[in-house]
């Protein structure tokens, strides 16, 4: 095993062409492996049928690949993509709610590619169970949508949270929540893993409730944080609630920014996004492993 201090390195340096991380959004090609459907939360934004609005657009259905699928997926993407640098786990559903298929594909792909860059995006739920794992896998950089660190708050956004074979409502799984974002992007940063933490601006509900989750952010290690627009998802229980500005938005960012540093290219994509963030090229590398639509 390597000691952190390496660990802090080899990351970082992976970050230079993380084009999510670092801007560089035409340069270096990303791609989303669809291996995980499942979900272990309720977000009053998500309809599950669709992707997780936490990382990708909803309203687009997208395919559901297999570990191996997923594998011969990203072979035939690095042989059409050779700037492609980044693996990134961001759904449909979350990526730790299935851990079997989030473990199996980036061991295979490992295997394929011991360079490559592995990301990956999860509501928080199981990261204090997986953290090490992850590092252990080769992941280096951790998102976490994390949209309150108050219960009040969370229990006005999370319909309930499914945990340990019991579903909690309201306050009680608002506090299990986020009592796990917390202590997984700890472990997380002391791991020397890059984090990131994802915020949905709620017009509301915690509009003015994000400062405070930016500087716990900071105090947990994170290196940046990412305040996204809601994208109203039909039939979902904030379909109808008022959206912040764009000029909102960029205030709120600019605001937080003398707290941490902050992400302003965000194209919040598919869960099967791939190519640079300027240019998707999803459409190019789409049903050719036997997968099935959903
Ligand atoms: Fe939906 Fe993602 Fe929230 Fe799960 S974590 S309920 S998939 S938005
Ligand atoms: Fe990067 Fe945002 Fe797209 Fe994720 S959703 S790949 S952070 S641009």
């Amino acid at each position: 095993l390597r000691n952190k201090a390496d660990i802090i390195l080899a990351n970082k340096k992976k970050t230079e062409t993380h084009p999510c991380f670092n801007g560089c959004g035409s340069e270096y090609a990303r791609m989303h492996l669809p291996i995980a459907p499942k979900c272990n939360i309720q977000c009053n934004y998500c309809v599950r049928k669709y992707d997780c609005p936490n990382e990708s657009r909803p309203g687009v259905t997208t395919e559901v690949l297999s570990p191996e699928q997923a594998c011969e997926k990203y072979k035939r993407v690095k042989e059409g993509l050779p700037n492609l640098k980044v693996v990134g786990i961001a759904g449909p559903g979350d990526s730790l709610a299935d851990f079997e298929s989030t473990r199996k594909t980036l061991s295979l792909i490992k295997r394929e590619d011991p360079e490559v860059t592995f990301c990956l995006s999860t509501n928080g739920l199981l990261l204090p169970l997986y953290a090490d794992e992850l590092a252990e896998l080769g992941v280096s950089h951790v998102t976490v949508t994390m949209n309150a660190v108050n219960t009040t708050i969370g229990a006005k956004i999370y319909k309930h949270v499914d945990y340990m074979g019991h579903r909690y409502f309201g306050e009680v799984g608002a506090a299990i929540l986020m009592a796990n974002q917390l202590s997984g992007i700890k472990r997380s940063t002391s791991l020397g893993l890059i984090c990131k933490v994802n915020i949905v601006m709620l017009k509301g509900i915690n509009e003015y409730h994000i400062p405070v989750v930016v500087e716990k952010a900071k105090e947990l290690g994170c290196e940046i944080t990412n305040i996204m627009q809601l994208i109203p998802v039909a039939g979902s229980e904030f379909e109808n609630i008022p959206l912040v500005s764009n000029r909102e938005i960029m205030g709120m960012r600019k605001q937080c920014g003398s707290i941490l540093k902050q992400m302003y290219h965000c194209r919040q994509c598919r869960a099967d996004a791939i190519g640079t963030l300027d240019n998707d090229q999803s459409i190019n590398f789409r049903g050719c492993t036997g997968c099935n639509d959903i």
